[in-house]
Parts: structure tokens; C-alpha cells; sequence
């Protein structure tokens, strides 16, 4: 089998989708081929990249794209360059390495592109999925007898409480002489997982703040939505993911944030 046929099978080869006798050929190449291993060990570094990227799985049809760019620019003709350099030049294998160099960053300027835009997708679908549960388990808690399920205003109960049930405690604090009564805490279930609920009043507003571990390492600043009336407030720092949730104006839900 030909290094250009190879090439063409890569991608169905990885994926499980050549036929016995294709795949013993290609496999039999890759045995004795480094150029043609070269690019399959590519094929995979990309698959792995972008799937640790996105913490989730690679759309097929973006992995498709990324390596079918990836292939036309390995197989990038270097005819229309070479005709424009000086004849001497023009068959020299330093020029083919030019045109070859070229390629590879045309091909790695597509993956991050398209990369990024994945990512970037992925990123708003699943803020906008948070957003959307971190509503709803605020206006579940309120249409309960009560919004809490341990009621206590000292944080060395609270605090306690949530050890064994989740696996991240909740800082709770006590911040009465603040304005913000800590009522108490509460488990809900937001973005695909168990998390604690801090639950504080203001007036007659109830506030309900969510932490849970950061996935991401560095500090974000607040920011601040209004969603169906209620003000939604996130922010993270050290480690941690806040949402603040209530119908409670922004500037109030802004001094809370200030203290916790
Ligand atoms: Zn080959």
C-alpha cells in the first residue's frame, strides 16, 4: 500500500471502520513506514487533546474535520510555491522543506481553530446550563415548606452538617451583624452533581449561595445576570465556584459577594 492511500485510511483506521484486510495493510505500512506512524501518533495526540481540553467528549464530526485539514495540509501540493522560485532552487529539497513546514502550521493553525471554537461553544452551552440550574434550584427551594434542610444560624452546626454528605464543605459564615442572617444549609443537585447550599436572608429576601470546587485554577471577577427576576451572581476564587442567587436587588447581592 501506497503512503498516500495510507494516509486516507488514518483517520477510519483509528476509529474502527476499515475492513479486516484494509486494516492488516494499513497496519502492516505503519510497521515500516515512520512518516505515515508519524502522522497516525498525530492523529491520536490531537483526539487526546482536545478530548482532555473539553473535559467531554469530541463531537465526531469536529475530530473528522480536524483531521481531514490536518491531511490536506500534509498533502499540500508544493507545486504553485516552487513555480515562483528561481529554477536552480526549485527541485532543491530545502524548498520542499519550506513548503512541508508551511503546511504543519497551516494544519496546527486549523486545530486551534477549530479547537476554539469548539471550546468556546461547548464553554456557553454549558454556563448558559449552569445558569439555568442554579435558577431552578432556587426557586425549588423556595416553593418547599422550607428552603433549608439543616435550620441554624451558627455556622459550627451548618458547617458540620454537610461533612459526609457531599464531598466538598461549603464555607459558611456568619455574617448577622452584616445584614445577611445565615438561615441555614441545603443539598441540591446543580450541573450534574450533588452540591451544598448555603442558604442567608436579607429582609425577607432569601439568598441561596452554591459553591463547589473550581474546575478552573485562577481568580474570575463577579458577574452579575438577571434571569425570570431573579439576580444571579458568580465569581470564583481560591479554588472555589460561587453562584449567589435571590430577588434581592444587585447592589445587596453585591455586598454579600463582598463578604464571603
Ligand atoms: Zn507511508
Amino acid at each position: 500500500m501506497q503512503c498516500e492511500r495510507v494516509r486516507e485510511l488514518l483517520s477510519p483506521y483509528l476509529d474502527g471502520e476499515l475492513s479486516a484486510e484494509e486494516r492488516r495493510a494499513v497496519a502492516a505500512h505503519l510497521g515500516e513506514c515512520r512518516s505515515c506512524s508519524a502522522q497516525l501518533s498525530d492523529f491520536r495526540r490531537v483526539g487526546q487533546t482536545l478530548a482532555e481540553a473539553g473535559g467531554e467528549p469530541v463531537p465526531k464530526a469536529l475530530t473528522a474535520r480536524v483531521r481531514s485539514n490536518l491531511d490536506r495540509a500534509a498533502h499540500a501540493e508544493p507545486t504553485p510555491i516552487s513555480a515562483l522560485i528561481p529554477k536552480p532552487l526549485a527541485g532543491a529539497s530545502s524548498v520542499r522543506r519550506g513548503v512541508l513546514r508551511q503546511a504543519a502550521v497551516i494544519a496546527a493553525a486549523c486545530v486551534l481553530s477549530a479547537v476554539a471554537t469548539w471550546l468556546a461553544t461547548s464553554n456557553l452551552a454549558q454556563q448558559h446550563r449552569l445558569e439555568q440550574d442554579v435558577l431552578a434550584a432556587h426557586v425549588r427551594s423556595l416553593l418547599q415548606d422550607s428552603p433549608i434542610q439543616v435550620a441554624s444560624s451558627d455556622t459550627h452546626t451548618v458547617k458540620p452538617w454537610f461533612a459526609g454528605r457531599i464531598d466538598f464543605s461549603p464555607e459558611v459564615k456568619d455574617l448577622a451583624s452584616e445584614g445577611f442572617p445565615l438561615v441555614g444549609g441545603r443539598l441540591d443537585y446543580v450541573g450534574g452533581r450533588r452540591v451544598g447550599a448555603v442558604v442567608y436572608k436579607r429582609r425577607l429576601h432569601v439568598v441561596n449561595v452554591f459553591m463547589w470546587p473550581s474546575g478552573s485554577a485562577g481568580d474570575v471577577a463577579p458577574r452579575l445576570m438577571t434571569r425570570n427576576g431573579y439576580n444571579l451572581l458568580t465569581w470564583s476564587r481560591g479554588g472555589v465556584d460561587y453562584w449567589a442567587v435571590s430577588d434581592l436587588n444587585a447592589g445587596d447581592l453585591a455586598q454579600l459577594q463582598a463578604l464571603l
